[in-house]
């Protein structure tokens, strides 16, 4: 415990993924951490999750986890996925690993069972969690927070330091712009979600192989399917909100939704025996970028996680992201808690590029799941990749390692890539194999081009 961070106190609104852990931590480090969340306590109601049933976590979480004690906690209730199982129109499928070994897996993860294990967390460690309790507006000049309680009546909390972790629409983020102009920009990206589900064929089996995130990439849309501990997958699909068919818009009903199944996703379809209720029950998400210039209002309140940076979910980082954001925040107010408008200042100094970064390659890497894992063109860049990473692997890795397996700033991973993808370009013009090219001269270009990886990242 930082001594001069006991009897410092913060308020937290919203006790999602991001809000559980940044409490846990800060509550670990000495601070009085109150926790305001719109919903109620999931551990005595169930947990109303709204969106993603479970989600890929990756190292960048992981070492967050660490951090406050929980990683194998965690790992103890998660699915490890070696890498993507491609399924063609024709059924046949093909498995295209992440990372060099079963040291460079993803995990599937359950939304709401993460987020029990880090209210708990959250409570060990000393953190006071207020449920049915929507933060409705802010006074900042008075230094109090307006509650909305259940029966419509409200009350006031007086809030010096406010910490925003209400996801997408956040409430402080709405409160603050009242007061200043963050420059916020939401770019929808015109694609909506919709989650069915493959079922377990009982006693804990999958119907399809466990330790793989399946895609069934078709060009301008696709399916995912990602397992769960139960035997189950949740399986997303992916497509245009509005517009030619296919899209959301074009399938009004669950017949026309079960025609394009068989179409398209014939082979996960016969997996679906709960597809016409799945489809009725849950609605469309819609997937947008939230842009801000600005994260806080001088020493009074910051946003982080989705509330400052909500992506798309394409390269499964959103939460990994929030949690980095929540081990920064955490070390630099425990290292200054007495200077909060210098850490938050420091904190989007540190943390924006690399949310910029992040949010621009989820967007790309939509294009390459729904599009390019199914590409020759593509499919022969990620061959000369592996030859380039065991030839030169102090100086080549692939950006989805990068980001997957590493804790290389989201920003460097930017900058590399472009850099990796130009020579790769360059080596293979005018191939359509690996075969006329000399790997090994290959490497030693890529060894003097580039400078070597960060180490230890
Ligand atoms: C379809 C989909 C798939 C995804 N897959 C992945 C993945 O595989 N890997 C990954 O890393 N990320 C993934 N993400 C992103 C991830 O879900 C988010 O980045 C993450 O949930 C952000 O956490 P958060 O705590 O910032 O926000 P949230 O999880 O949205 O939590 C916000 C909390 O604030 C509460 N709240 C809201 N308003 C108020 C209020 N007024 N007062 C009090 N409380 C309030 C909410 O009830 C909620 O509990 C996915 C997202 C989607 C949509």
């Amino acid at each position: 415990m930082t001594p001069s961070a006991k009897n410092s106190k913060v308020t937290l609104i919203g006790a999602g993924l991001v809000g559980s852990l940044l409490a846990t931590l800060l509550a670990q480090r000495g601070f009085e951490v109150e926790v305001f969340e719109r919903r109620p306590d999931p551990r005595t109601h169930g947990f109303l999750g709204g969106r993603s049933i479970n989600l890929a976590l990756a190292e960048r979480g992981l070492r967050a986890l660490r951090q406050a004690g929980l990683a194998d906690n965690v790992l103890a209730q998660a699915v490890m996925m070696r890498g993507r199982m491609v399924h063609a129109l024709d059924g046949t499928t093909n498995l295209q690993r992440y990372g060099l070994d079963d040291s460079e897996v993803i995990r599937s993860v359950s939304r709401g069972g993460l987020n029990i294990l880090l209210l708990d967390a959250a409570e060990r460690a000393g953190a006071k969690l207020h449920f049915d309790a929507a933060m409705a507006g802010a006074d900042f000049a008075g230094g109090t927070i307006t509650l909305a309680n259940p029966d419509g009546t409200t009350r006031n909390h007086h809030a010096n330091l406010l910490l925003g972790c209400d996801g997408a629409g956040s409430a402080l983020r709405a409160a603050m712009l009242k007061h200043a102009d963050l420059g916020e920009r939401i770019e929808p990206l015109g694609h909506g979600y919709r989650e069915l589900e493959i079922p377990s064929p009982g006693s804990g089996r999958f119907a399809l192989e466990p330790h793989a995130l399946h895609i069934w990439p078709r060009g301008h849309y696709m399916c995912i399917a990602l397992p769960n501990t139960e035997g189950n997958f949740t399986v997303t699909l992916f497509l245009p909100a509005e517009g030619a068919y296919p899209s959301f818009a074009t399938l009004p009903d669950v017949g026309a939704a079960r025609a394009f199944f068989d179409a398209q996703f014939p082979d996960a379809l016969a997996s679906m025996p709960t597809f016409d209720a799945d489809w009725n029950a849950h609605p469309v998400g819609q997937l947008a970028t939230l842009y801000l210039d600005r994260w806080h209002l001088d020493g009074r309140a910051l946003l982080l996680g989705d509330a400052a940076h909500a992506i798309v979910p394409f390269h499964g980082q959103g939460m990994n992201c929030g949690f980095e954001d929540a081990v920064e925040l955490a070390t630099l107010l425990a290292a200054l808690p007495s200077k909060p408008a210098a850490v938050f200042a420091e904190f989007e100094r540190r943390r924006k590029p690399d949310a910029d970064a992040i949010a621009a390659m989820s967007q790309a890497n939509y294009i390459e799941m729904r599009d390019g894992v199914a590409d020759p063109h593509y499919l022969l860049k990620r061959e000369l990749a592996a030859a380039l990473t065991e030839r030169a692997p102090t100086h080549f890795m692939s950006r989805y390692r990068m980001v997957s397996f590493t804790a290389i700033p989201y920003a460097t991973c930017v900058t590399r890539e472009r850099a990796q993808a130009a020579l790769m370009e360059s080596l293979l013009a005018g191939h359509d194999s690996l075969d006329g090219i000399n790997l090994d001269a290959a490497a030693t270009r890529v060894r003097a081009e580039l400078p070597p990886l960060p180490q230890g990242a």
